[in-house]
């Protein structure tokens, strides 16, 4: 099989190869992965220079801010989701101050929660402040708890 060079790549990039010439190197580079591999280092060298030619000299910085601001986006919109979890887990609590479950709590799970040895685990996960693991964490308490008053 005929290879053909990285400078005729190069070439053929540059749209400088006559028509037939052009559809023999089309055919090859469809089954020869040695050429498919000179084709694309003869297009980082080419491209590069072109961008530089074709590209605005503050491009990257303008490239990085864009990135910047949409990291930011999907920061602010991951925060809005959290601050959602927030208010479910609020409405839950008023659900649950409402019908005296937390003084219900308040005698009883102390004692759960050292009887399972979950105390630092507890800490640990309320410090981590997450609304879903919390409201998790709390509704395995409250499910402990109806075991235990049902035993
Ligand atoms: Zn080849």
């Amino acid at each position: 099989m005929k290879h053909y060079h990285g400078r005729a790549w190069l070439l053929y990039r540059q749209n400088r190869i006559g028509e037939e010439e052009r559809r023999l190197m089309e055919e090859h580079l469809a089954s020869c992965d040695l050429c498919l591999q000179r084709y694309l280092d003869a297009g980082t060298e080419q491209d590069a220079l072109l961008a530089e030619l074709l590209l605005p000299p503050d491009f990257s910085d303008r490239v990085k801010e864009m990135i910047r601001s949409r990291r930011w986006q999907a920061y602010k919109k991951q925060r809005s989701r959290s601050l959602a979890n927030y208010a479910v887990a609020a409405a839950i609590t008023l659900v649950l101050m409402s019908s005296g479950i937390f003084d219900l709590c308040a005698r009883e799970l102390p004692g759960i929660l050292a009887e399972t040895g979950q105390i630092p685990r507890a800490i640990e996960k309320t410090v981590q402040w997450d609304a879903g693991r919390l409201l998790e964490n709390a509704r395995t308490q409250l499910e402990k708890l109806r075991q235990s008053k049902e035993e």
